[in-house]
């Protein structure tokens, strides 16, 4: 026939139009014309095609795409492609991969103006009642990816291949081969394009709402946390600068990419998800590298553990990760071990995502640290503290807050509203937030960041539902000391550091609290190192005879902190009164290892206690060795 424009030898898989159809795989003679692709019985004796089976019209065609191979898939069914139409997908399984790309180009550019085309469609065959890419149960379920053209002219064709090649690097033996393109290394400028992580929600009318994937054209930054940005309709305003990430490599979008965080964080992102086969993408940019990081409950010696996998670059500039599949995108790759462990020790199972809550901003909105009374709910109350009651609520309605209610002449209220604004500018994952103050009525309020398993010292007196592993209480001084670690790059100083200062939030995150508050208190018992309130038991030896704060301080204060972690809560020198303290102190006294802490441990908390303050750590150094002994203990 004269309008034939494609004539191949395909296997066609079986298309199960109903449930009790079987699978199969069958050798079918496929011509393409200008109204349709039918395919026929086919004689490989006489190399002949015989009777029609099927048909499908091309102006029926809502998508053609390739397919990525189904689990164990035999190498005759390796370049599949798919021509979904309104009976479902039709699957065929080319002999190359040129000659499914001859087949894919042609197939679009023929349909690319049929009027029912379709943006997303499933990278993955549907398979004993599942979407095996996105793992939804409804056959007619919209397609999970987004297509990377609609008619495909400009489609790159995908190319999952089987090439011999060297055994997959751990993160420990140095790659001989090309790191993956790294993202750019020039940090957010004017004039970029962001993908909003989160949605935001305008909170003042300066403020521009964000949707999560959608991209912004960043105007301003002058300040740090709130840049000032267009969107696609033209619309400016202030945004959170947590929530968006710069528009590089397109991995944004994918709940699995977790950009920003390192080794240590996935792997407590994942232990709390506890999932077996949960998994994220994480990418490093000192390194260059993208790695995957996968949670196995199974696996004999590993039992419980976590394993990090480097997605390596093959010559050709395709990813691998492990026993020789390549592909194009790492996307493609992460789908492909959704459903193959090939050589991991289990398949992806489970996306453990760090996208699920968006990070809180700086203050509610921008310029915002003066926040309206009455937009404020008052719930209960959480306790009372040095400057009085300390209750929960909410503001507008929707966002958790506590707010603490200032007992009149407890505080210095206008250092402290001076230095609010300052504060407001402090912000780190294990810092707790302020959002702002009420300063226009009395008793004024101070707003900040709710945490819902509250005082750290109530949780570790009587909190735990079990024994706490000594991995539980390192994690928790390990969030307190990058805290510190952040306050002491910006030489804040903290003055009362204590586990009584910190709190936890609802995934067991410790952050620090009331930084710098105790200059603002009108209270001599508590201000006067002599006082029965002031924190004797925290202070070193220089702030007990000559009131001499530094870093140091708070150095020796975290050591105690670690303390009252690893006692669950004692009070240090108990049997001792602070009069006897600091006698005993300044001669050399120092707490005694807890039964829970090792020698290592207790190395950490000593080194806090050093006689002289320069014989003490650094925050950045401490941070450092919890992480490092973290590790081995893992
Ligand atoms: P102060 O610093 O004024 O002495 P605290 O910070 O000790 O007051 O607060 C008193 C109690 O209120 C704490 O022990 C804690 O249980 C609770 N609390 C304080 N701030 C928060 C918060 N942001 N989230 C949850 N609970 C809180
Ligand atoms: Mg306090």
């Amino acid at each position: 026939m004269s309008d034939r424009v494609l004539e191949e030898l395909f296997i066609k898989r079986s298309q199960q139009k109903k449930k009790t159809s079987p699978l199969n795989y069958k050798e079918r003679w496929f011509v393409l014309t200008q109204e349709k692709v039918a395919y026929y019985d086919y004689d490989p004796d006489k190399m002949k095609r015989k009777g029609l089976r099927g048909s499908v019209d091309l102006e029926k065609i809502k998508c053609v795409e390739t397919v990525q191979p189904e689990p164990n898939a035999p190498q005759e069914r390796m370049f599949a492609f798919q021509i979904v139409y309104d009976e479902g997908p039709l699957y065929v399984f080319a002999k190359s991969e040129d000659v499914r790309a001859q087949w894919i180009n042609k197939l679009k550019e023929m349909v690319r103006f049929n009027s029912d085309l379709v943006h997303k469609y499933h990278p993955c065959s549907w398979l004993d009642g599942v979407w095996l890419c996105c793992q939804q149960e409804v056959k007619q379920a919209m397609g999970c990816r987004v297509l990377d053209s609609k008619n495909g002219l400009t489609s790159k064709q995908r190319r999952p291949s089987r090439k011999p090649l060297p055994p997959t690097p751990t993160e420990e033996t140095p790659s001989r081969l090309l790191p993956p393109e790294p993202p750019e290394p020039r940090g957010p400028s004017v004039g970029m394009t962001v993908v909003a992580e989160y949605n935001f929600q305008p909170k003042t009318s300066l403020d521009l709402e964000l949707k999560k994937d959608e991209e912004y054209t960043i105007l301003e930054m002058s300040d740090p946390n709130w840049w000032r940005a267009r969107d696609k309709y033209g619309m400016e305003g202030y945004i959170p600068s947590n929530h968006v990430v710069k528009a590089e490599n397109g991995l944004e979008r994918f709940d699995w990419y977790c950009k920003n965080i390192n080794r240590s964080q996935a792997e407590k992102l994942l232990k709390n998800k506890n999932k077996d086969g949960g998994f994220l993408v994480r990418y490093s940019s000192k390194a260059g590298k993208y790695t995957v990081s996968l949670f196995t409950k199974s696996g004999g010696e590993t039992a419980g553990g976590c394993r990090h996998y480097n997605i390596c670059t093959t010559p050709q500039g395709q990813f691998y990760l492990a026993e020789k599949h390549n592909f194009d995108t790492i996307p493609e790759l992460i789908i492909y071990h959704q459903h193959n462990a090939a050589g991991m020790v289990s398949r992806l199972k489970y996306i453990v995502s760090d996208t699920a809550r968006p990070p809180s901003t700086a203050g509610l909105g921008y310029g915002m640290w003066e926040i309206d009374p009455r937009s404020l709910t008052f719930i209960k109350d959480l306790g009372t503290g040095q400057f009085g009651v300390v209750k929960y609520g909410k503001w507008q309605g929707k966002h958790d807050v506590a707010i603490k209610m200032i007992k009149e002449g407890s505080m210095s209220e206008d250092d402290f509203i001076e230095e609010a604004k300052i504060m407001m500018h402090l912000r780190h994952e294990n810092l707790v937030e302020l959002y702002g103050v009420c300063t226009k009525q009395r008793p004024i309020y101070i707003v900040t960041e709710f945490l819902s398993n509250g005082c750290l010292l109530t949780y570790l007196r009587e909190g735990m539902d079990q024994h706490p592993t000594a991995i539980q209480l390192l994690e928790m001084c390990k969030d307190v000391s990058e805290g510190m670690a952040y306050l002491e790059s910006n030489q804040f100083l903290h003055r009362d550091l204590a586990a009584r200062n910190c709190l936890m939030d609802g995934n067991g995150t410790v952050k620090v609290t009331d930084f710098g508050m105790s200059r603002y208190v009108l209270d001599d018992e508590y201000t006067s190192s002599v006082g029965s309130k002031f924190p004797v038991r925290w202070s070193p030896p220089e702030v007990l005879l000559y009131c001499k704060y530094s870093s140091k301080s708070d150095i020796w204060a975290y050591g105690v902190l670690m303390w009252e972690v690893y006692t669950l809560g004692k009070l240090p020198y108990e049997r001792l009164n602070n009069m006897d303290i600091v006698e005993q102190v300044s001669r050399g006294l120092r707490l005694y290892r807890p039964q829970l802490a090792n020698e290592k441990v207790y190395g950490i908390m000593a080194w806090c206690w050093g006689e002289k303050a320069d014989e003490r750590p650094t925050f950045e150094e401490l941070a450092s060795k919890v992480q490092d002994l973290l590790f081995e203990m893992q």
